[in-house]
């Protein structure tokens, strides 16, 4: 991927542990590393194919400034949230903030701290199956888009199915839900339960009825083994009714741990 560098951007700013440092302040550089397609800009020579990099020294400027931090580790979360949350070109970046006169009483170059942060694509497996159905998941809906952090929301259909697993209960509304995300893929867990608490969720009977479930089913291409949050969801190639509002949305995607697309698990799970 193509990206823009600023490196070494000099800001006094007062961030530190110790109270000194916060009264009297210190230099810090910046350094950053904004991953976006340049080819549009390369080819028409124009300023607004791309991104001016006085602007994002401007923006790295006001928020060093803007308050205190005691660790360099949340000057550095700021800066990457204010700068993606800006620029929406930039899938990615890295950031590094410096301290060249960390009070260590011992020379040393600086004292630094670099994260990379970024967009992620994920899907939302979400039913309902008590009370308002329709409701619970308009509210689920309208959670997730209003969130900050989550951008260029889709949702499939919404579908009545047949219920799964535990089958003596009522039919489901199902949809899936695709969106980019800054949140880590605990984070989104965490607020996906979140969400469920406030539709009054409670766990009695496994894959029992539900007034909303949100499942994680993909999280860009990661795997994961931890059963508190297993990648790609352990029952997404299995339910034929998630399979199809996935493939409405993500009709060519591919299964992380198997390479099989999507919409090809779906036509095998339909002849079964
Ligand atoms: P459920 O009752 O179906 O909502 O399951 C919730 C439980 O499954 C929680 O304890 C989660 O930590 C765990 N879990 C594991 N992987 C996932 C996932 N991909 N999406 C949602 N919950 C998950």
């Amino acid at each position: 991927m193509d990206k823009i560098s600023i490196r070494n951007l000099e800001v006094f700013g007062h961030h530190g542990v110790y109270p000194e440092e916060n009264v009297l302040g210190q230099k810090f550089l910046v350094d950053a590393e904004l991953y976006m397609d340049t080819r549009a800009a390369g080819k028409s020579d124009r300023l607004a194919d791309s991104v001016s990099y006085g602007d994002v020294c401007s923006m790295i400027r006001d928020e060093m400034t803007r308050q205190n931090d005691k660790l360099l580790e949340r000057a550095c979360e700021r800066l990457a949230r204010a700068i993606l949350l800006a620029w929406p070109v930039f899938h990615e970046l890295e950031i590094t903030v410096k301290k060249p006169w960390a009070p260590v009483l011992m020379h040393l170059d600086y004292a630094a701290v670099t994260i990379r942060r970024g967009w992620h694509r994920v899907y939302v497996g979400a039913g309902s199956n008590m009370g308002d159905r329709q409701a619970y998941l308009d509210m689920a809906k309208k959670a997730l888009m209003e969130d900050e952090e989550i951008r260029d929301f889709q949702s499939a259909r919404i579908i009545e199915t047949e219920p799964y697993g535990y089958v003596d209960q009522d039919k489901f509304l199902n949809t899936v839900y695709t969106f980019d995300t800054l949140y880590t893929p605990e984070e989104l867990l965490t607020l996906l339960q979140s969400i469920e608490n406030q539709a009054g969720r409670t766990r009695e009977i496994h894959w029992g009825p539900r007034t909303l479930d949100l499942d994680l089913l993909l999280y860009d291409h990661l795997v994961t083994e931890d059963p508190r949050l297993v990648l790609p969801h352990p029952e997404v190639h299995k339910r034929l009714f998630v399979l199809e509002s996935l493939c409405e949305l993500y009709p060519y995607g591919l299964h992380p741990v198997t390479n099989e697309r999507f919409c090809d698990i779906k036509k095998r799970l339909e002849k079964e």
